[in-house]
């Protein structure tokens, strides 16, 4: 009797704040490797849920440079705007099962509590209730440790009622909050494996914390460690990272394959995108990254 393979979906789901910088091609790249390896699907989802972050056009100038790029996603990119009703939706049954509730505190309200790495520790003010016209819903939590396995930063444990308190699912301004809109459209389009940066491993429990509460099965996690300037601080869009260009397609991939702990020959860096992504679904393999946290681009010949 022969077993069908496990099916294998990954995902690589970029904000549209700004065009593609390197440490958001490295995520691109290492997601898509996996997928190749796998012999899976790669799903592209815009995540444009937070206009007043947003940079007009930034999703257009994402896409076309993942095309240059040669990246082959299953099926149109998707945009996470168009689930909102559906986000919604889940956000009310786990109001009406006593899971989730309006909670009217503002940031200022919040000052003086107190905090720990993931911020401030929500004391539980509007657990009971609480009456304002505006308000954020919160789910609850409790302090039972959630822990999964990462494939590359190991065993990873929280306990959220001591270490975030219950946390907003639904903004004050009416928009959805990141952890329940990526959980519910992870699970709605079947992700298998979310590779992304190590900036999102303390995002983790809360998310599998809702993906618990709403049934959803969890999926494997790989958090990769983040590109750092020369600085040590991440490179982000906020501290202007510059955009990748499409000017020199095979120098760039074969430097972020470099980035990633790959061994590509030196060949790769004046190839095209076909023959390097060849490459990538026969050699690819990210465990010489284990346990690690930062990238230093610049170590690889990067600015
Ligand atoms: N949209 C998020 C970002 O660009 C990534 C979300 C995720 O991969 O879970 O930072």
């Amino acid at each position: 009797m022969t077993s069908e393979p496990a099916r294998y979906v990954g995902r690589f789901a970029p904000s549209p704040t700004g065009p593609l910088h390197f440490g958001s091609l490295l995520a691109a790249v290492a997601s898509y490797g996996q997928a190749l390896v796998n012999k899976g699907q790669w799903l592209v989802r815009i995540e444009d849920i937070d206009p007043p972050r947003e940079q007009a056009g930034a999703d257009k100038l994402i896409i076309d440079m993942l095309e240059a790029y040669g990246f082959e996603w299953d099926g149109p990119a998707t945009y996470q705007s168009v689930f909102t009703s559906h986000h919604e939706a889940l956000v009310s049954r786990l109001i009406s099962d006593g899971l989730a509730y309006p909670c009217s505190c503002s940031r200022r309200d919040l000052v003086n509590v107190p905090t720990g790495p993931l911020g401030a520790i929500y004391p539980g003010t509007c657990r009971d209730g609480c009456a304002a016209d505006e308000f954020a819903i919160r789910v609850r939590v409790d302090d039972e440790p959630i822990e999964f396995e990462d494939a590359l930063q190991g065993t990873i444990q929280q306990r959220l009622q001591s270490e975030s308190g219950d946390f907003i699912i639904k903004r004050r301004d009416g928009l959805i909050a990141y952890h329940m809109a990526v959980v519910v459209d992870d699970f709605d389009q079947g992700i298998t494996e979310i590779v992304r940066g190590v900036d999102l491993l303390d995002s983790t429990p809360r998310q599998i914390h809702l993906q618990r509460l709403l049934g959803f099965t969890t999926p494997a996690y790989i958090h990769i460690p983040v590109a750092v300037g020369e600085d040590g601080d991440k490179l982000s869009k906020l501290t202007g990272a510059a955009a990748i260009n499409s000017d020199d397609v095979g120098a760039s991939l074969h430097l972020a394959l470099q980035c990633l702990g790959q061994q590509p020959p030196e060949t790769l860096a004046r190839a095209n995108s076909g023959v390097i992504w060849q490459w990538v679904a026969e050699n690819w393999n990210l465990a010489t990254l284990r346990g690690q946290s930062k990238i230093h681009p610049a170590r690889h010949g990067y600015g």
